[in-house]
């Protein structure tokens, strides 16, 4: 597989994101989803995708700490669309242990309770997200943190055993931007907040002017523990 991988780094290396969406979604059709969290890259590809494919698997994992204006850009995306992206929630009984063990605001504690509250909140989810997959869209892009500058356009998801394809790898802040304004795609109020990245109410804040986009997450860690697994190459349970 990860022979198959670089041999797509090579083919689409020149291809825009639109020509790599029409052939993506059709020849994986049914085995290929876009997991959006309503960022601005999400409301993009969201867009680009639903104009390709009104049918397209799109899904969002509902942590249950989400902020309320990620609830109000999701309503405003399904109802902009005319359609009910999925939406993948954590298993109670997890989430009834894990306030048994580490309380409810338990992840500012340690790394490891971080670790867990992200596995049982997003990663579990996902995994049952990702069950038939083949081909996984995600709005990831290089410049959005130090973690993510290595980061290819298809890559090999170990974890998951699905080609992560990261179309949006290029873009710049502006681009993304720009797109938004031009076709008046809704996007999360946060946004005008100082709130570049946006994930649970309690893990995010906003940052400074000229800040790194993602330093508002889980800002009491430092920079090389800021993502949450979902998008680590090798996952495992904390
Ligand atoms: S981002 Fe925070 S609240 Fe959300 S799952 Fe991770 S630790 Fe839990």
């Amino acid at each position: 597989m990860r022979d198959k991988v670089l041999e797509l780094n090579r083919e689409f290396k020149n291809s825009d994101t639109k020509e790599i969406l029409e052939f993506f979604l059709k020849a994986y059709k049914g085995k290929i989803a876009f997991s959006s969290s309503f960022g601005a890259e999400d409301q993009v590809l969201t867009e680009m995708i639903l104009k390709i494919d009104a049918d397209a698997e799109i899904f969002t994992l509902d942590t249950a700490r989400l902020p309320y204006e990620t609830y109000d850009v999701m309503d405003k995306t399904n109802l902009k669309y005319k359609t009910k992206i999925k939406v993948y929630f954590p298993k109670s009984s997890d989430v009834e242990n894990l306030y048994k063990y580490q309380g409810i605001n338990g992840f500012y504690k340690s790394i490891e309770n971080r670790k867990e509250c992200c596995y049982v909140r997003k990663i579990a989810p996902l995994k049952r997200a990702l069950e038939g997959v083949e081909v996984w869209i995600t709005g990831l892009r290089a410049q959005q943190s130090i973690s993510r500058q290595e980061m290819e356009l298809f890559e090999w998801d170990e974890a998951n055993g699905v080609i992560k394809l990261n179309p949006l790898l290029l873009w710049s802040q502006e681009d993304v931007w720009t797109y938004i304004r031009s076709k008046n795609i809704p996007y999360n109020a946060l946004h005008d907040k100082s709130y570049p990245s946006i994930g649970c109410a309690p893990c995010t804040r906003a940052v400074e002017e000229n800040a790194d986009i993602r330093s508002g997450r889980w800002w009491w860690e430092s920079p090389e523990h800021k993502e949450c697994g979902l998008h680590k190459k090798e996952i495992k349970k904390c």
